[in-house]
């Protein structure tokens, strides 16, 4: 037997080896040793050689916790009946798992999507092919060599668990980069041939997979990289898992300037779809916007989430859905319940078009699509162009679940080999065995009945043992009465048991009708399942249409329950936001939540400073301002009083320090990073979140370069993007004086009975610069340090601003900016009325003027400051 294992282990080096033996799978050797770590079971040894084993019945549980553990499993059966094999029972690899494909085997997938991509990346540019089998589409996108961000982008958002590349380019130093930088150090990589990545014979996979003569019905014809990704990954499909290529049915280019670019920085800086804190599911934003109800609605808000919209039309017809939706709670309660028996569609499809499908499964689906009716009934009152979509390509698959229903048991048998899976009725061949079969069992309280009176032994008992077949048995006391026609079978302690003639043929006669059964349902049941995996492209549009009403219903459910309004879409360029919430702190934080009004545009408030003391709200009113607008675009309602989007075409983030140790960058080097990429890619339509910039270098650098930053937005017409720019650098509220649209802004705190109280609201103007001293005083720091700290702050101050007014930090080599040009040019109501002032002072004589005078004037001064 160990021979035969090392011949099968030769074949599938990279995989581990699930060896069938009796009622266990078994890995031997190394297999056991990483076996027996992952999955927390007892490393064993027979003979020296180490084990580990788990039971067949539970083994789908093992696999999926090594898939997800992006390991691939060879799974390695008895291909003969042992009861009749001779010498070692035959044993053959049957089916190779890997982590993208193994769509059948996870129970507890719930909600994730399971990827698989084909990746190459060469001098000419790279190319991307993303698969979820479930859901049955490849996507492809493909660029430059010089611009990897949106590839980078696309696979932190998909998180693949497993990626083709060519052979031999597994370690390359571009790809290995990419998969850094994407959060994908420890995916699997799985090689193919490199002329799977060629184009032509990417088009000839392409082309006969979809019954296509060109690529042009896909946009790929000028497309070679994307092209070839999606080739090389229908290859490989074909090549592990021939049956799952049946399983895709669409292809689409994916196009960055439809969707609203959201990039890993972002996505992990927003905590969209993991917390911050320990990188769970708890507390992103899909956690509280997620109130789907099925898996499939699940990964589709998900994607809706990290995907949204650029385009008006699309946008407003989900906004539209969403609103019918929350205006009619009866019919959304009443879809909601039904969508509630929906299981796992996508899923379910998917084992049944593998050819994995249990008859509990097509039991599973079958409930799943007896809802159906009941959803389309619940959305005929509710309006909207999205929903006479779904209602006009419905399809209740009545016919799918009225086969399964006719064919198999409301709670069938788990295993194919023994029988229980078959309605009477079904099969006549069927029926007729399971006649005689039935029969049986009266005929043998009849022989009983007949040989107990023929012997005169009234204990005689007539029974069945699957080792003994049938018997008569006698007890020995009774044996001497025993007729001349028993033959003897078996002799046990106190009994005898024995066999006749006409028990023998009766055997002969039910234990083959009981084999048979259990053929035929077998047969009977494969046949069943093929019928319907020929359906698959009809049960992956049910589960489309069930997905997208999922989705709809539950945003206008989130809207209800949480007070949301919905959004204002234009083409314009302002972005407001009345009473705007954090959906995230408002669900979860035990305080009220206070709402505060946003406002920018490329005009007048292109960029707003924010400033204010710690843990005073800064963050997540900037972190609130993106969300809505990103709720806004995947055709969310808004936690907003009112809101009113001109669309986004990216939001870019740069906030906190993220730790990058690992991948060897240091913090201020990852901070430069992501703000080089946002001062590149930024234009006048993205919205930028800058949460303190240059803080893990010295406040010489790191004031100079924010500072820098903020005049290159403002200035340079190509880039200039709203900005909202929270900071303790105070020196940057000084940008206002010369900059017409930047506005300061800072959050308001009162103090109270010596008590800093934060209001969390977000007031016009630039903070008391002296706050952190003031802080620092009510924490009790020695009154000698407050004071100096006072004398040197007055001393920052004075040298911050030239004899004119004018922020030292603004000067450029060959030039001083006029800031009294700039005031006028710039229409600042406050600071002409600070150059009045100043003019005012300039102009008087101190010595000359009365006491009453001085007080006159100091009140003339106040009254303009305060106008
Ligand atoms: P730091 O400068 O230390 O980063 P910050 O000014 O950015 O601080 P935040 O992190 O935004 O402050 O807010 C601190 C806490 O205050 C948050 O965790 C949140 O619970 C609460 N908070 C912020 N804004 C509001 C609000 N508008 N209403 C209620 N609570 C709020």
């Amino acid at each position: 037997m160990m021979e035969q294992y090392f011949r099968v282990k030769a074949l599938h080096p990279d995989a581990l080896l699930f060896f069938r033996l009796g009622d266990f799978y078994e890995m031997f050797y190394e297999d056991a040793r990483t076996g027996a770590h992952v999955l927390e079971i007892a490393l064993t040894s027979r003979q020296n050689v180490p084990m580990c084993g788990v039971p067949f019945h539970a083994v789908n549980s093992y696999l999926a916790k090594l898939l997800r553990q992006g390991f691939k499993v060879a799974v390695c059966e008895q291909v003969e009946d042992p009861r009749t094999a001779k010498g070692v029972v035959r044993r053959e690899v049957v089916k190779v798992l890997t982590p993208g494909t193994a769509v059948e085997i996870d129970p507890e997938q719930g909600k994730d999507s399971v990827f698989v991509a084909a990746l190459h990346v060469g001098p000419t540019g790279w190319g991307l092919a993303l698969a979820d089998l479930a859901v049955g589409e490849i996507r492809v996108l493909e660029g430059s060599e010089s611009d990897l961000k949106p590839l980078v982008d696309e696979l932190y958002k998909a998180a693949p668990r497993e990626i083709v590349v060519a052979e031999g380019e597994e370690d390359a130093a571009a790809l290995t980069a990419v998969l850094d930088r994407s959060d994908l150090r420890r995916v699997l990589k799985s090689p193919v041939e490199a002329w799977a990545f060629e184009i032509g014979h990417a088009r000839h996979t392409l082309t006969s997979h979809f019954g296509t003569p060109t690529l042009h019905g896909f946009d790929l014809e000028d497309k070679p990289r994307a092209a070839t990704a999606a080739g090389a990954l229908l290859y490989y499909l074909k090549k592990v898992r021939k049956d799952s290529v049946s399983l895709i049915g669409r292809l689409s280019l994916v196009r960055p300037s439809d969707r609203l670019i959201l990039d890993a920085a972002t996505i992990r800086n927003l905590e969209l779809v993991r917390n911050a804190r320990d990188g769970r599911s708890e507390d992103s934003l899909l956690d509280v916007i997620d109130l789907t109800v099925t898996a499939m609605g699940g990964r589709l808000i998900r994607d809706w989430l990290l995907r949204p919209l650029t385009e008006r039309a699309g946008i407003e017809a989900r906004l539209d859905a969403v609103e019918a939706f929350l205006g009619a709670p009866i019919a959304r309660g009443e879809m909601r319940e039904a969508l509630k028996g929906i299981l796992d569609l996508e899923r379910l499809t998917g084992r049944i078009s593998l050819g994995a499908a249990h008859p509990r499964d097509c039991v599973a689906l079958r409930k799943s699509l007896l809802p159906l009716p009941g959803v389309r009934a619940a959305i005929e009152p509710v309006g909207g162009a999205l929903l006479d979509g779904i209602r006009s390509s419905w399809d209740d698959a009545g016919d799918i679940a009225g086969l399964i229903g006719r064919a198999i048991l409301d709670e069938p048998a788990f295993l194919l080999t023994e029988g229980g899976i078959i309605r009477d009725g079904y099969d006549a061949e069927l029926d007729e065995l399971r006649a005689v079969s039935r029969s049986g069992k009266s005929f043998i309280v009849e022989l009983e009945k007949r040989e107990r009176e023929r012997t005169g032994i009234g204990s005689l008992k007539v029974r069945y043992n699957r080792v003994a077949g049938y018997y008569i048995e006698v007890t020995k006391p009774n044996l001497p009465q025993v007729p001349a026609d028993y033959i003897r079978k078996q002799t046990l302690v106190s009994s005898e048991r024995f066999l006749t003639p006409e028990l023998k043929t009766y055997e002969e006669k039910v234990l083959h009708a009981e084999e048979r059964i259990a053929e035929i349902e077998a047969r009977l049941f494969q046949a069943l399942r093929e019928t319907v995996a020929a359906e698959t492209r009809r049960l992956q549009a049910v589960a489309a249409a069930v997905a997208r009403l999922d989705v709809l219903a539950g945003l206008a459910e989130l809207a209800a329950r949480r007070g949301y309004a919905r959004p204002v879409i234009d083409e314009g360029d302002a972005l407001t936001i009345a009473g705007g919430r954090h959906p995230v702190v408002e669900a979860v934080s035990p305080e009220p939540f206070i709402p505060n009004d946003a406002r920018l545009d490329c005009e007048a408030d292109q960029i707003l400073i924010i400033t204010g003391p710690n843990m005073g709200g800064k963050s997540t009113f900037l972190r609130q301002t993106a969300l809505i607008a990103l709720l806004a675009q995947m055709g969310s309602f808004v936690p907003a009083a009112s809101a009113s989007i001109g669309l986004l075409d990216r939001i870019f983030t740069r906030i906190g320090a993220t730790d990058f140790l690992s991948a060897g960058q240091s913090t201020f080097m990852v901070e430069m990073l992501e703000t080089a990429a946002i001062l590149h890619n930024a234009t006048p339509r993205s919205l930028i979140l800058l949460d303190e910039i240059g803080r893990g270098t010295s406040t010489f650098d790191g004031l100079s370069i924010a500072w820098a930053v903020a005049e290159y937005l403002h200035e340079n017409e190509r880039v200039r993007a709203k900005t909202l720019f929270a900071t303790h650098y105070h020196e940057l509220t000084e940008l206002a004086l010369t900059l017409p649209r930047i506005k300061n802004h800072h959050v308001a705190v009162e103090e109270r009975g010596g008590e800093v109280v934060f209001l969390r609201r977000i007031v016009p103007g630039p903070s008391d610069r002296s706050y952190g001293i003031h802080v620092a005083q009510l924490a009790g720091l020695p009154r000698e340090v407050i004071s100096r700290a006072r004398e040197i702050l007055f001393n920052l101050e004075k040298a911050e601003l030239d004899d004119a007014g004018t922020p030292r930090l603004a000067y450029a080599k060959e030039r001083k900016p006029d800031r009294r040009q700039m005031w006028l040019f710039g229409q600042d109501r406050q600071s002409s009325a600070l150059e009045e002032i100043r003019e005012s002072l300039e102009n008087c004589e101190v010595g000359a003027l009365t006491p009453l005078e001085a007080l006159n004037l100091l009140n003339r001064l106040v009254e303009r400051l305060r106008q």
